[in-house]
C-alpha cells in the first residue's frame, strides 16, 4: 500500500508543494529505486527520505552519525505525528528491547540509528527479520576515507544492504567534490544508481568580506546594525580568541558564549545547547563548533579570522539559514591573516605535498577575498558550477569596488624587500616607503637606502593594502620562521616590467559616508524581520514569546514548534479560523491540533489591540 507523497507532504508536514529535486527522489524511491542525493545544507534532504518513509509500508531505517543530531530529527517527527525513534548506544537495554519490539511489531515509521549501532551481531539479527521501507544514509561522504569525516562504522552499511537487497538504499550528502561522491557509490553499492545533484548555491545568503581595521568594533557595528538579538555564530582562530570575543561581546551588551574544544565537556555541552534552545544567542566558537548543528534560524556567521580553505569557509557560512530566510555570511581579513596563514603552513611538520596543497586552497580563498566581481560566482565556480554572476546579494554586486593600476606601487613595495635584503615585515618596509626615522631604520642606516622614502605620497594604510593584495595573489612570499617577506618568481615579473598590477581600492569611507552607510544598512534591517515590520508591529514578537513557552514546557528548541518563516507567515495572513491557519506553510494536521487554538487566540488578540491602538478597521 502506499499513499501519495503530495498528500503526506501537506498533511503531515504542512508545506504546500515540493522544491528542487525532492518530488523526483521521492518518485524514484517510491518505485523501488536507490540513489544518491547532493544538495546543499538546508536544501531539503531529510523529507526525501522521510516522505517516502511515510508512503511506502514497512519501517525506514536511517543511519546519521550524530546523537545530537538524530535526537533533535525524531523530536521534529514527532511533533508532526510521524513516529519515530532512536536507536544508540544511550540507551537503556529494557529501552532498546521496546524500541525493538515495536520496530518488529510494525508501530514505526523511522528507526534512527547511530553507525556504531550497525556493527554488533546483536544489531544484524534484528536487522535481518525487520521489514524495510528504504534505508537512509544521512552525511554519507562519512563512507568516504577521502572526505573529512570518515566513520568506519559506516563502512557496514554495505552488510546490512546486503540483508536487504531489495530495499532502496538513499545516500544523502551536501559534500560534492567528485572524489567522495564516487567513492560513496561504489561503497555503497550505488554504481547503477542515478544522482540527483542541486546547485550548491545558497541563494538567501548575502556574502561580504571585508577589510580588517578593528575587528571586534566592526563586528559589534554588524551585529548592532544587522543582527540584533539574532542567533549567529562567530568563527575564530583560537580558543583564547573566542573566549575573549565572547567576553567582550558580553560586555557590549550581546549575548554571547564561547565554544571550544579546550573547554569542560559539561561547558561546551551547556553552550550547544542553550545556543538550540534559546533566541538571539551569538556563540564565539573555533572550528570545534557546528557539525551537527541543524539549528535552522541562525543568522549570522562571521568570521573574524581567515578560514583555510574556501571548502571550511563554505562549509561553515553555510550553517547559516537553513530555514531558507535571509541571512549573512560576513568575514573581516586583513594583511596579518595572510601572513599568519602562510607561516602556519610552512611551519607545520607535515610533509611537502600537504603543504603545497594548504598553500593552494589558501591561495584560491585569498583570491576569493580580493576578487572584484560577484563572491556567488567565484565561490560556486571553485566547486565546478557555473553562475552568471551579478547576483546582486554580495558585496561586490551591491557596492562595485573600484580597481586601479598598482604596478608603480606594487613596485615600490617589492623594491623595498629587495632592498632590504628579504629580511623584514610590513611594518618596517612601510616606515621605510613612507621616509620615517624609527629606531630600527636608523639603527640599520635603511634612511639610506633608495627606496627611502618613495612612498611618501601615500598613508600607512595604502601600503598595507598594497602589501597584502601582493601576498594574497602571489606576489611575494612568506618565510616560516619570522614572517619575513621573500621575493619569488612572480615579484620579479613585476619589478622586470613583464607584467603589471590591478589593484582593489579598500572601501574605508570617510566618516560622513560610514553614518551615511550605517543608516542604509539600518533600512536594511526590515529585510530580516520583514513582516514584523510590515504586518502588526509586535505580533511576530508575541508569536515567538508563545512558541518559547510551548517549547519550554516540553524541553525543546522552539524551531521545533514552528520555524520562524511560518510565524511569520502567521503575521502576514493574520488567519482567523482553524482553517485558515492550517493553510499556512508549516502548520500540518497535527500541530494544528497540537497548538493551533493557542496562536489562533495570540494573533485575534494582537490584532484586536492594534486596530484600537490605531484606528484601523479590519
Ligand atoms: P538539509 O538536511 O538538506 O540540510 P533539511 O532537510 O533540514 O535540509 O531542510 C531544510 C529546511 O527546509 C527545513 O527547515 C525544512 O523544513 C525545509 N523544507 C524542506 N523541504 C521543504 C518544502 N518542500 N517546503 C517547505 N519547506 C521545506
Ligand atoms: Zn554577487
Amino acid at each position: 500500500m502506499t499513499r501519495d507523497p503530495l498528500q503526506v507532504l501537506n498533511e503531515i508536514f504542512g508545506y504546500p508543494a515540493f522544491r528542487g529535486r525532492q518530488a523526483e527522489v521521492i518518485d524514484h524511491v517510491l518505485l523501488g529505486g536507490s540513489a544518491l542525493v547532493l544538495m546543499p545544507t538546508g536544501g531539503g534532504k531529510s523529507l526525501c527520505y522521510q516522505v517516502p518513509a511515510l508512503c511506502r509500508s514497512g519501517v525506514a531505517l536511517v543511519i546519521s552519525p550524530l546523537i545530537a543530531l538524530m535526537r533533535d530529527q525524531v523530536e521534529a517527527l514527532r511533533q508532526v505525528g510521524v513516529r519515530a525513534v532512536v536507536y544508540n548506544s544511550t540507551l537503556r537495554s529494557d529501552e532498546k528491547s521496546q524500541v525493538r519490539a515495536a520496530a518488529l511489531s510494525g508501530k514505526l515509521d523511522l528507526l534512527y540509528v547511530a553507525p556504531e549501532t550497525l556493527n554488533t551481531e546483536f544489531f544484524s539479527d534484528f536487522a535481518r527479520r525487520l521489514s524495510l521501507s528504504l534505508i537512509a544514509v544521512d552525511e554519507a561522504h562519512c563512507v568516504s576515507q577521502w572526505g573529512h569525516d570518515f566513520r568506519p562504522d559506516y563502512l557496514e552499511i554495505a552488510k546490512l544492504r546486503a540483508l536487504h537487497p531489495q530495499v532502496p538504499l538513499l545516500a544523502l550528502t551536501a559534500t560534492a567534490d567528485p572524489m567522495t561522491r564516487e567513492e560513496i557509490r561504489v561503497r555503497l553499492g550505488l554504481d547503477s544508481d542515478p544522482v540527483f545533484s542541486s546547485s550548491f548555491d545558497r541563494p538567501n545568503i548575502r556574502y561580504e568580506i571585508t577589510q580588517r581595521q578593528e575587528a571586534r568594533r566592526q563586528l559589534l557595528d554588524f551585529i548592532r546594525t544587522r543582527h540584533w538579538g539574532e542567533a549567529g555564530i562567530v568563527y575564530c582562530l583560537s580558543r583564547r580568541k573566542a573566549e575573549e570575543t565572547a567576553e567582550w561581546l558580553g560586555t557590549q551588551g550581546v549575548l554571547a558564549l564561547p565554544y571550544h574544544a579546550g573547554l569542560d565537556s559539561q561547558v561546551r555541552q551547556t553552550h550547544q545547547d542553550r545556543f538550540l534552545r534559546e533566541e538571539g544567542l551569538v556563540i564565539c566558537a573555533t572550528i570545534a563548533f557546528g557539525m551537527g548543528i541543524d539549528k535552522p534560524d541562525v543568522r549570522f556567521v562571521a568570521h573574524i579570522d581567515l578560514p583555510k580553505s574556501i571548502e571550511s569557509y563554505y562549509q561553515e557560512t553555510g550553517r547559516a539559514g537553513r530555514d531558507g530566510q535571509p541571512a549573512e555570511a560576513w568575514m573581516v581579513y586583513g594583511l596579518g591573516d595572510v601572513v599568519s596563514q602562510r607561516r602556519m603552513i610552512e611551519q607545520s611538520e607535515a610533509t611537502e605535498e600537504w603543504k603545497r596543497l594548504s598553500q593552494r586552497k589558501l591561495a584560491s580563498l585569498l583570491a576569493l577575498c580580493e576578487s572584484v566581481s560577484c563572491r556567488r560566482q567565484g565561490l560556486l565556480s571553485y566547486f565546478g558550477e557555473d553562475h552568471p554572476g551579478q547576483c546582486g546579494s554580495c558585496d561586490n554586486c551591491l557596492h562595485p569596488p573600484r580597481a586601479f593600476d598598482g604596478t608603480e606601487l606594487g613596485r615600490k613595495a617589492l623594491s623595498a624587500v629587495a632592498r632590504t635584503e628579504q629580511r623584514f615585515g610590513a611594518g618596517h618596509l612601510i616606515d621605510i616607503l613612507r621616509g620615517l626615522h624609527t629606531d630600527k631604520i636608523d639603527r640599520n642606516g635603511h634612511d639610506r637606502l633608495s627606496v627611502f622614502g618613495i612612498g611618501k605620497d601615500q598613508d600607512e594604510k595604502r601600503w598595507s593594502s598594497v602589501f597584502r593584495q601582493l601576498t594574497a595573489t602571489g606576489f611575494l612570499d612568506v618565510e616560516a620562521e619570522f614572517g619575513a617577506f621573500r621575493l619569488n618568481r612572480r615579484s620579479w615579473e613585476l619589478l622586470r616590467a613583464q607584467t603589471s598590477l590591478l589593484l582593489r581600492e579598500d572601501d574605508t569611507p570617510p566618516r560622513k559616508e560610514r553614518t551615511k552607510q550605517k543608516r542604509a544598512e539600518k533600512s536594511l534591517k526590515p529585510l530580516h524581520a520583514v513582516v514584523s515590520a510590515s504586518g502588526q508591529p509586535g505580533l511576530f514578537e508575541a508569536l515567538r514569546a508563545l512558541r518559547r513557552r510551548l517549547a519550554e514546557e516540553q524541553g525543546l528548541p522552539p524551531y521545533v514548534v514552528f520555524h520562524d518563516s511560518t510565524l511569520r507567515e502567521m503575521v502576514q495572513r493574520q488567519p482567523r479560523s482553524l482553517a485558515e491557519l492550517a493553510q499556512v506553510p508549516g502548520v500540518g494536521k497535527v500541530k494544528l491540533e497540537r497548538y493551533g487554538a493557542a496562536f489562533l487566540r495570540e494573533i485575534q488578540q494582537s490584532v484586536g489591540v492594534d486596530d484600537r491602538s490605531t484606528g484601523a478597521t479590519l
